[in-house]
């Protein structure tokens, strides 16, 4: 699947919700964007079957499994089967600045868990969206511009602008399909808004993302759910109802605000996202790493153990593993 590209234009309408919200311009690539064409299948990206990669793969019984490495706000390194994603790549250490766009900036107040040079070897990078938090300018200047990232319309323009070369825009709903060797991966980009009414499009454009392993017969054996920086809204109710089954949920909670105004969710949409998504297991992340998130974790644990759902959350601390084991009936 190619590159695609999406000329900016700043119509009336543009203008006017970027006057509404207040706020003085707006970058190149926040365009709206046009339909995409339809397809017949998810495009394939074939991957090279590294060796080192091939051997760390699990494999008890010929039943693959998998983990999260987190490494702080909403960078983790997913392993599932053979394949291994990176998450929203923030290496900023303590008290360096993130862009968050307009030339506002914040402070992170926690240190990654790792280096970026410290990464294990990876097929391809999963961005959320382009804000200063999830990819920042570590990723930019080390990050390998041939790693295949996978985004919205809006990051991959922004990462092309940056000499990033292997680009993977979806629209929402759109997948795409890694395959290593006989392994395949699917991704699927799911909606996600940043923000309230109107306010959304002068923000970076998002999407939460379903990350599928394939069994060998091609039914999907693990589902992962990344909600992207989201509020809670109608759109989001689509999601269960084309993926029931989701295994494990990153949620991007925080609480972040701006000026006051609420881009992401808070411990209480935690709760309705938890009820609404109805993951077997999730993982809260995008918590406490910058002044701007405004919700502890620990608001949204004593928000879980309120709601009677706090069995469904696993914590992870930077540095802490998540494993898991797929199920033997489902790698058929
Ligand atoms: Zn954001
Ligand atoms: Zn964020």
């Amino acid at each position: 699947m190619g590159l695609r590209v999406d000329k900016p234009e700043a119509g009336p309408r543009r203008r006017w919700l970027l006057m509404a919200a207040g706020l003085a311009c707006l970058g190149p690539g926040a365009a709206p964007l046009r339909a995409q064409e339809p397809q017949t299948g998810p495009p394939t990206l074939k991957l090279p079957l590294a060796a080192e990669a091939a051997a760390s793969a699990p494999g008890e019984g010929g039943v693959p499994g998998g983990s999260v490495h987190f490494i702080g706000t909403a960078t983790v390194v997913l392993r599932l089967g053979a394949f291994t994603l990176l998450t929203d790549p923030n290496f900023l250490h303590r008290g360096e600045h993130a862009h968050l766009g307009y030339g506002i900036k914040s402070p992170r107040l926690t240190e990654p868990a790792l280096g970026i040079e410290q990464l294990p070897p990876l097929d391809a990078v999963l961005l959320s969206h382009y804000h200063g938090d999830h990819f920042d300018q570590v990723a930019e200047q080390k990050l390998d511009k041939l790693l295949p990232i996978i985004s919205t319309p809006h990051a991959v323009r922004q990462l092309a602008e940056r000499g990033f070369r292997s680009l993977h825009a979806l629209a929402t709903w759109q997948a795409i399909e890694l395959e290593k060797g006989a392994a395949r991966l699917r991704v699927t980009a799911l909606p996600a808004r940043h923000g309230p009414p109107v306010l959304h499009a002068a923000l970076p454009q998002t999407m939460g993302s379903l990350v599928e392993l394939l069994a060998p017969g091609g039914a999907p054996a693990w589902r992962v759910y990344v909600s992207g920086d989201t509020l809670i809204h109608d759109a989001l109710h689509e999601i269960p109802r084309r993926f029931p089954d989701i295994d494990l949920a990153l949620l991007h909670l925080g609480g972040t605000r701006l000026f006051g105004i609420l881009l992401t969710m808070d411990a209480r949409q935690g709760v309705q996202a938890l009820r609404l998504i109805q993951p077997r297991r999730a993982i809260p992340i995008h918590n406490d790493d910058y002044p701007v998130f405004k919700s502890s974790l620990e608001e949204f644990l004593a928000a879980a153990r309120e709601a009677g759902l706090q069995d469904r959350v696993q914590v992870l601390h930077p540095g802490d593993r998540f494993n898991f084991t797929l199920p033997a009936e489902r790698w058929r």
